[in-house]
């Protein structure tokens, strides 16, 4: 029996997650839940799924979360914050942990589950993007294992030789592919994109993911994102990274050998395929995804990506490529802008913008520990708050 915790149950991979999880109950047990503020949904999920222990984010939220589970006649142990998150990520009894929380919030606890050695299922990004080499190497100190639920990763994961983390050099691969859907805003004229709202953002053409994420997809920000965790879950140079765009979202992504070979890892859009492959790697498991069926798909497109269009893909590229805690700066800014813009505060165009002040204006600095990353991610913060409130806000 594998125990997992998931932090984020209640978001779209958590979700997608537990419904994986509920195909299985003779391989996994749910040992911990998190949610931020929806009480509700937690607790519905803490009945169906009876985990030992819940985190809610505020004290307030745990009394609430507490009552409702009484009214259950449900004992778990309820926690909140922060160190409730790490807790549950590293407890002993834990064997995997799913990371999808949502944004830098994220990275506590994630790390805090490699530091313990779990199999971490790393949906969450950001935490990777921000902290990078340090959470490399706590993975590798501490024997965890990562295992990459995003869909790209997680498709290059497959497309790797076995012992390509043992040895990169001779594995021959010449380019890690990642392929794009181009979101919503493809084939939008691009002087109209000013004035976009934050539902028609969030409606992804293929895809239904948390709003962070959807606007993250519309920018192509998430497509910078996930270049940077490209890099450092495999190892490969900015260089040697290509993002491709694929409306379809049935080619995951791809790895291109040196002999000339291409393996893609193939699927119909829905997350809990690389959930379930990750969950049971290297075994595999029913996943509840329909079998592909290409005669009905009929069509692969593909086209390059176009940088104009979409400035935050440059922006990531550049942040990989100036290293120290620019990638960090970059997620804050991010973060910062993608929010102001869901609270109608800035435009659409305007999220760039904030992204490339903060990088222009706040040093890069080195990122010799998770403190270091952590004030560098405050200052970008500011930086960002202050440049939309003189700046830019209405
Ligand atoms: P959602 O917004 O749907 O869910 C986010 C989850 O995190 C919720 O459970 C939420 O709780 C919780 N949360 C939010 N803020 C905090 C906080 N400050 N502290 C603790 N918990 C918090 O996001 P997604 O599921 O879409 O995405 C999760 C992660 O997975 C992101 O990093 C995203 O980039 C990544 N990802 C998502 C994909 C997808 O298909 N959705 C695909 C690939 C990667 P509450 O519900 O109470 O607010
Ligand atoms: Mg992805």
């Amino acid at each position: 029996m594998q125990y997992i915790t998931i932090l984020g149950a209640t978001g779209s991979i958590g979700v997608s997650t537990l419904d994986v999880l509920a195909r299985h109950p003779e391989q996994y047990s749910v040992y911990a839940l998190s949610a931020h503020s929806k009480v509700a949904e937690l607790a519905a999920q803490c009945l169906q799924f009876r985990p030992q222990r819940a985190v809610v984010g505020t004290a307030a939220a745990a009394q609430e979360l507490t009552r409702l589970l009484r009214g259950h006649g449900l004992a778990i142990e309820v926690g909140y914050g922060v160190q409730a998150l790490c807790d549950i990520a590293s407890a002993p009894q834990v064997t995997g942990v799913m990371a999808a929380i949502v944004g830098a919030a994220g990275l506590a606890p994630t790390l805090a589950a490699a530091r313990a050695g779990k199999k971490v299922l790393l949906a969450n990004k950001e935490a990777l993007v921000m902290s990078g080499q340090l959470f490399m190497d706590a993975v590798q100190e501490n024997h965890a294992v990562l295992l990459p639920i995003d869909s790209e990763h997680n498709a290059i994961f497959q497309c790797l030789p076995h012992d390509f983390a043992r040895t990169p050099a001779a594995s021959g691969v010449a380019k890690i592919v990642l392929t794009a859907s181009g979101g919503p805003f493809l084939k939008r004229a691009v002087e109209s994109l000013g004035n976009v709202t934050p539902d028609e953002a969030c409606k992804h053409p293929k895809w239904v993911m948390g709003r962070k994420i959807s606007v993250d997809s519309a920018t192509m920000m998430n497509k910078g994102l996930e270049v940077i965790e490209a890099h450092w879950l495999f190892g490969a140079p900015a260089d040697q990274i290509e993002v491709l765009i694929h409306p379809q979202s049935v080619i995951h992504s791809m790895v291109s050998y040196v002999d000339g070979s291409v393996l893609a890892q193939l699927g119909n859009p829905d997350m809990r395929t690389p959930i379930a492959n990750a969950l049971a790697w290297p075994q595999r498991i029913d996943s509840g995804v329909a079998q592909l069926d290409l005669a009905q798909v009929a069509t692969l497109q593909f086209e390059r990506a176009d940088f104009t269009r979409f400035p935050c893909l440059a922006l990531a590229f550049d942040a990989l490529r100036a290293g120290g805690t620019a990638p960090a700066l970059l997620n804050a800014a991010n973060e910062v802008a993608v929010q102001a813009f869901l609270d109608l505060r800035i435009g659409f165009r305007q999220i760039e913008q904030v992204v490339a002040h903060v990088l222009a204006s706040v040093a890069n600095g080195a990122a010799s520990s998770i403190e270091a990353v952590l004030e560098q991610d405050r200052l970008a913060r500011a930086a960002a708050q202050a440049y939309i409130g003189d700046r830019l806000a209405a």
